[in-house]
């Protein structure tokens, strides 16, 4: 399937400013996406009607569809209307229906100029269609232009993504929605490769693989296929990644975790050191987790890891923090004390300082306790990671190991 070209641009002079972040964007090319177009390019602009004209008129000439959000407002600023004018040679025009909108808003203000500033809302490009205001007073304008179709939205997000659904309902490819795989524990050049191979099978499938630290998404991009044969090749490619794919319905790991957790009604519980408490705090993130997670202990200090958890001084001292034995009775000290089915310790270095030759940074040990025993994993991060990419990884290493526990269960 030819995917169509289209292109999104953002005015206003505090996108390219740094002074708000532009969220209009990354709603747009999703919805495009699902419409079967094909986002080329994304532009954000400052409100200036020589810059705005420019890349409008560059972008109109060959994309079938361009939306334009912000500086549709009464202000001084809001020059996207003039902007679109002077770019597609239309002229504007007041359109009487949105002065009578508009009409009702007059009595809100004390100044004069104000007033007659209001009506600037009321121009349209010649032979535009008018998109009705939802929420806020200014209404959106579709228009044709050389390349296909311009749409101009509001700026405030609230306002645009209705007006949006509106613009999109005239094109009716529909496609289904990406199929999103979560994958922990492997890097994602394996993912990449693991789902090429079983994607060979499918036709009209685009793949692409996103990761951060402790996650790795790979997701199915419907280019023709249809949600069926989507969903076919979701389960093709799960297949081949084997168990640490958790999940093909767009879930975190740690909903993948709460929802094993619930439906075998085993109980969690944490003890974190290195990790201090982000373990818990990606459980209770989710809604109802009170159902199966007890709580967690953040046992940084020696002394905490003896008091809290019952971790025994003399191996502590023998052995270290960073240790087998203290990984695993930091788990016990967790399960009794919590009186859960599992639990979880971590303990490591996360650096950037605190390492030495027998335990250098990126060393972490996870302990698991259950009923059958408990469990301890090893892992050593491969050159040098920063902290924070430590431990997000460690938090998904210690919410994986309790989900292969509770796989078992
Ligand atoms: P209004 O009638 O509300 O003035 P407008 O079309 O003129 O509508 P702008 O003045 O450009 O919109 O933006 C209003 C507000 O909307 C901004 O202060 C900002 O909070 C938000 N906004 C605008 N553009 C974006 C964007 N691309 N992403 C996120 N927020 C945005
Ligand atoms: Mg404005």
């Amino acid at each position: 399937m030819n995917a169509r070209p289209a292109a999104i641009v953002t005015v206003g002079s505090e996108l390219v400013e740094g002074l708000r972040v532009d969220t209009n964007t990354a709603h747009i090319a999703l919805r495009l996406g699902r419409h079967g177009f094909a986002v080329t390019e994304a532009v954000s602009v400052g409100d200036d009607v020589g810059v705005c004209s420019a890349v409008l008129r560059r972008l109109a000439a060959d994309h079938e569809l361009v939306i334009v959000t912000g500086g549709l407002g009464p202000t001084h600023d809001d020059i996207t209307r003039e902007a679109a004018s002077s770019a597609l040679g239309l002229p504007l025009v007041t359109d009487a229906e949105i002065v009578e909108i508009l009409r009702p808003f007059l009595a809100r203000h004390a100044e004069s100029d104000a007033r007659d500033q209001i009506f600037t809302q009321a121009l349209v490009l010649e032979g535009a269609e008018v998109i009705p205001a939802t929420t806020g007073t200014a209404p959106g304008q579709v228009v044709a232009t050389p390349g296909g179709t311009l749409a101009l939205l509001p700026g405030p997000p609230s306002e645009m993504a209705p007006m949006l659904d509106v613009v999109l309902e005239r094109f009716d490819t529909r496609r289904a929605a990406p199929r999103d795989l979560g994958v922990v524990g492997l890097p994602e050049s394996d993912v990449q490769f693991a789902a090429q191979r079983a994607l060979a099978a499918f036709d009209g499938v685009a793949f692409t693989v996103l990761a951060r630290p402790g996650d790795v998404r790979a997701l199915l991009i419907d280019d023709g296929a249809g949600p069926d044969v989507l969903d076919a090749a979701a389960i093709a490619v799960a297949a081949e990644i084997g168990d640490a794919c958790y999940s093909q319905a767009g879930e975190t790991l740690a909903e993948t975790v709460l929802r094993l957790a619930r439906d075998t009604a085993t109980t969690i519980a944490v003890a974190e050191s290195c990790t201090g408490g982000m373990v818990a705090a990606a459980l209770t993130d989710i809604p109802g987790s009170s159902e199966v997670f007890l709580g967690g202990v953040v046992s940084y200090s020696n002394a905490a890891k003896v008091a809290l958890l019952g971790v025994d001084a003399g191996v502590l001292a023998e052995q270290g923090a960073v240790s087998t034995e203290v990984a695993e009775q930091m788990a016990i000290g967790a399960r009794t004390r919590f009186g859960a089915d599992v639990a979880v310790g971590i303990t490591g270095v996360a650096g950037p300082g605190g390492g030495t030759a027998e335990k250098p940074v990126g060393l972490v040990i996870f302990g698991v306790a259950t009923a059958n025993g408990v469990k301890t994993r090893t892992t050593q991060a491969v050159g040098t990671p920063s902290r924070a990419a430590l431990r997000a990884r460690s938090t998904a290493t210690a919410l994986d190991l309790v989900r292969r526990e509770l796989l078992k269960a």
